[in-house]
């Protein structure tokens, strides 16, 4: 059913604010549905959206609704765009009249109405516009603008469509015009497909036609370099002081499934058809966003609203994530980000999107880039802005994955079946051969999952229709009485839904008679149960009668046992970000800041000495060792006999990074000859040493590495993982932003490889993991309080003890921000 919207007399009340505001026209198109019942987007759940970050009265210009016909344009001409342009809906031709404001009226502004920046055409308008005005329309395929206005009407854009081109007179039997000064307005949409040479002339008379929204497909401006790049900006400030909004350029437009109407150049809109589903995409490439739409095309997914937003001149990839947060026919958000114009927006909107129930998948470009920059610490070395891109994302509830088709499949599976009741429950695999029983099993692992233990009931359930000795997982359906029994299979699947530790049901089918038959049997039992259930289709193109069936079931299905068990993994990311959304806020534990007066002496700027750190993280409770830093022989065995043997003895310099590698660290000093020896051989090192630091010697049964930076635009991020000198070796680390609950550090802790460590192998006692977690949830409001002051701060390593006994930071290192040139301090 199409949207339907309301009559022009209607609009005329609702933009009946168009007066008062010197002779101003109110921008408020009637672009929504409150009755008829229409589509899901339309179903009386919307309402009148207006852009909050821009006050609703200003100046959209329009050029007046009824304009003389073109010189030449006949009237049968005439006729047949009133046809196309007036669908059965009896829509109207256009909203209420705008008129360019009187010479008058502009003169009678008053200062403020001046001041006050133009009315932009909302986002949701420009997704669903009324009108569209394809500038280098044609009607060869071949070219990007004979392409759009195909597109256009083969998915059955139900708008009036204006073909620009001022050669014809007609394009694909609509009235083509020579410019878009003389189409008949208002134009909500003009999507351009021209050469670049002549964009600034076509954006410059979109923006004098009072155009609401210019799409630009045409690439080679700012991502071409800076010739490109002064286009661009040119064309920003046309639309911007026009209030005209800019998609791309160099994008591939958008579709809006949903309302059909597909603004777009893209070869994916080859199919008869998309159907209109709940997955909304915003995309940094265009050419990827086909390849995605089609891809889940094939696999039965539906979509709402899928935006390319190229170069992101104006409305940048936020504003539609924004959007698609509040798009009523969107139930799953799917990104794929290069970089954002503004990181900061990012976080909230995602923790917006959690709220608002509709998770998120994002793919980030880029992240075998990360790590590539030189770092004077093992945490600027470690947490790249990649890193830290994925931390902020988790911490959002967002879920980070590196395959765009992973991300698309997951996004139906999350919008056609229900998710994972909770993050960590196991997985029930169901499979027809022995050998993929047994494969799929022995690939769960790999991605981070378990097969399920299966409770009293799903045993008993089980029992009924196979020997005693086969009940166990995964179940192999060969071994039941009757192999062919449905109601065997249908038994045991409702137990298994039913199961407390079950999460999801993961069934790879080999060839086999009756794969559709069977395939079918699947998708009403999964509904009943409310748990995903994945369904793999391992075979080539004999399994394609089973796919059909799964799509005639509307119900989605894997090709791979991996696809499907990397779909898994980001349900399972997916749960855990609901999760974690549950969680309070983080609360300052008692006794870590906030940072009151000057930071510690020798702060001021640039790199502070191992001493300085670890005064500035004791102030947050964080357990350090005892020392005294001197500058004689006698004066460090006096320190060493006061702290107790044995002792460590460190040369101080500031310029070091690595003390150990120029030998500037004695470890276990154990009387006064050993020191008087070790100070000597410091004294000797080939640097100019400020100072000898005598500290106690420490034990630990594991080295971790704690660190903390500030991200530009992403904020300040905290950071774990297996420490001591392999640390950029191991790399077993994890990064989240700050500040950090208890239950987060925890979960950071429980992801490293180490873990198992820290729970106690082979004999080993278990460490004492809840000291680490809460050194580094105090280390965490250090870096939050110390904001864009902090660049970069390791404690590598701190000594973890056995449960109970705590942990300490030995070596801690910390790089500032001079007061001047941060801000918090
Ligand atoms: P750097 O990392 O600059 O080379 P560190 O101060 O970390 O120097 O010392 C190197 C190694 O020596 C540490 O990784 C740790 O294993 C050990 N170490 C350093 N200080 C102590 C200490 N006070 N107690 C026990 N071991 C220490
Ligand atoms: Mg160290």
């Amino acid at each position: 059913m199409r949207r339907q919207r309301l009559g022009p007399m209607r609009v005329g009340v609702r933009a009946g604010g168009a007066s008062g505001q010197g002779g101003r026209v109110r921008h408020a198109i009637p672009h929504i549905t409150l009755r008829g019942g229409g589509s899901e987007a339309s179903s009386g759940k919307v309402k009148p959206r207006r852009e909050k970050t821009r006050p609703a009265l200003g100046r959209w210009r329009r050029r007046p609704l009824v304009q003389g016909p073109r010189s030449g344009r006949s009237p049968p001409a005439r006729a047949k765009l009133q046809r196309r342009a007036s669908p059965a809906s009896s829509r109207p031709v256009r909203a209420a009249p705008r008129r360019r404001p009187t010479k008058a009226a502009r003169h009678g502004e008053t200062a403020e109405a001046i001041a006050m920046p133009p009315a932009r055409l909302p986002i949701a308008h420009i997704v669903n516009p009324r009108s569209v005005a394809v500038i280098g329309a044609s009607e060869d395929v071949g070219k990007f603008g004979g392409r759009v206005i195909h597109y256009l009407i083969r998915h059955g854009y139900a708008g009036r469509l204006l073909p620009i081109n001022p050669n014809r007179p007609a394009i694909r039997g609509l009235t083509a015009w020579p410019g878009i000064g003389a189409a008949p307005g208002p134009v909500d949409v003009a999507v351009l497909a021209v050469p670049a040479a002549h964009l600034l002339r076509e954006i410059e008379a979109c923006a004098a036609a009072g155009v609401g929204a210019c799409i630009v497909i045409t690439g080679k401006l700012a991502d071409a370099g800076p010739e490109g790049a002064a286009l661009e900006a040119r064309l920003r400030a046309v639309a911007a002081a026009a209030g005209m909004r800019l998609v791309g350029p160099n994008c591939l437009g958008l579709f809006n499934v949903t309302d059909r109407a597909m603004l777009s150049s893209s070869l994916a809109l080859e199919v008869e058809r998309l159907k209109p589903g709940g997955i909304g995409m915003v995309s940094q490439s265009g050419a990827l966003t086909g390849a995605l739409v089609s891809l889940g095309h094939r696999h039965g997914a539906g979509f709402s609203r899928c935006i390319s937003v190229g170069n992101q001149a104006d409305l940048e990839l936020c504003d539609f994530l924004d959007y698609l947060v509040e798009d009523p026919a969107t139930r799953v958000i799917t990104l794929y980000v290069e970089g954002l114009k503004d990181p900061a927006r990012l976080a909230p909107l995602l923790r917006r999107a959690r709220a608002a129930g509709k998770p998120v998948l994002c793919v980030k470009a880029g992240r075998s880039e990360a790590g590539a920059q030189a770092a004077r610490s093992h945490t600027a070395s470690l947490a790249g802005s990649h890193a830290a891109f994925a931390a902020v994302c988790r911490a959002a509830g967002a879920v980070l994955l590196d395959d765009p088709a992973i991300m698309v499949l997951a996004a139906d599976m999350l919008d056609r079946q229900p998710p994972l009741p909770r993050p960590g429950m196991g997985v029930a695999v169901v499979a027809s051969s022995g050998g993929s029983t047994v494969t799929t099993t022995d690939m769960l692992a790999g991605f981070g999952l378990r097969t399920a233990r299966m409770g009293p009931a799903t045993r008993a359930e089980m029992a009924r229709w196979m020997p005693e000795s086969h009940v166990h997982l995964p179940l192999d359906t060969g071994s039941f009485h009757d192999n062919t029994s449905e109601a065997a299979l249908a038994g045991c699947l409702r137990a298994f839904m039913a199961d407390p530790d079950i999460g999801a049901v993961l069934v790879p089918m080999t060839t086999q008679p009756a794969m559709a038959r069977r395939a079918a049997l699947l998708p009403p039992l999964a509904r009943e149960g409310g748990r995903p259930l994945l369904y793999v289709m391992m075979a080539g193109e004999v399994g394609d009668a089973a796919r059909a069936a799964m799509q005639a079931a509307d119900f989605p299905y894997c090709d791979h046992v991996a696809q499907a068990l990397a779909v898994l993994r980001a349900l399972e990311a997916e749960a855990e970000g609901r999760d974690r959304h549950a969680l309070p806020p983080p609360q300052r534990p008692p006794g870590a800041g906030p940072l009151a007066g000057p930071l510690p002496e020798g702060s001021g700027a640039g790199a502070l000495t191992e001493a300085e750190t670890k005064r500035l993280v004791a102030a947050y409770g964080l357990p350090v060792t005892r020392e005294v830093l001197v500058a004689t022989e006698a004066e460090a065995v006096a320190a060493a006999e006061a702290i107790g043997f044995p002792v460590v003895l460190k040369g101080v310099s500031r310029a070091v990074v690595h003390k150990s590698d120029l030998g500037l660290v004695r470890l276990g000093l154990g009387d006064a000859a050993s020191v008087r020896e070790a100070f000597a051989a410091l004294q000797a090192a080939p640097v100019t040493l400020e100072g000898v630091l005598v500290q106690e010697m420490a034990r630990g049964a594991a080295e971790l590495i704690l660190g903390a930076r500030h991200e530009p635009g992403l904020g300040p991020l905290v950071l774990v993982g297996t420490g001591g000198v392999l640390v950029e070796v191991l790399r077993d680390v994890q990064l989240a932003p700050a500040p950090l609950r208890p239950e987060d550090a925890m979960a950071m802790l429980r992801r490293l490889g180490l873990w198992p460590v820290l729970e106690g192998v082979r004999g080993r006692p278990p460490l004492d993991a809840a000291a680490a977690a809460e050194a580094l949830v105090r280390l965490s409001w250090l870096a939050a309080d110390l904001g864009p002051r902090l660049v970069e701060l390791d404690l590598n390593p701190l000594l973890l003890r056995a449960d109970g006994q705590g942990c300490i930071a030995v070596d801690a290192r910390a790089t500032l921000q001079p007061a001047d040139a941060g801000g918090a301090a």
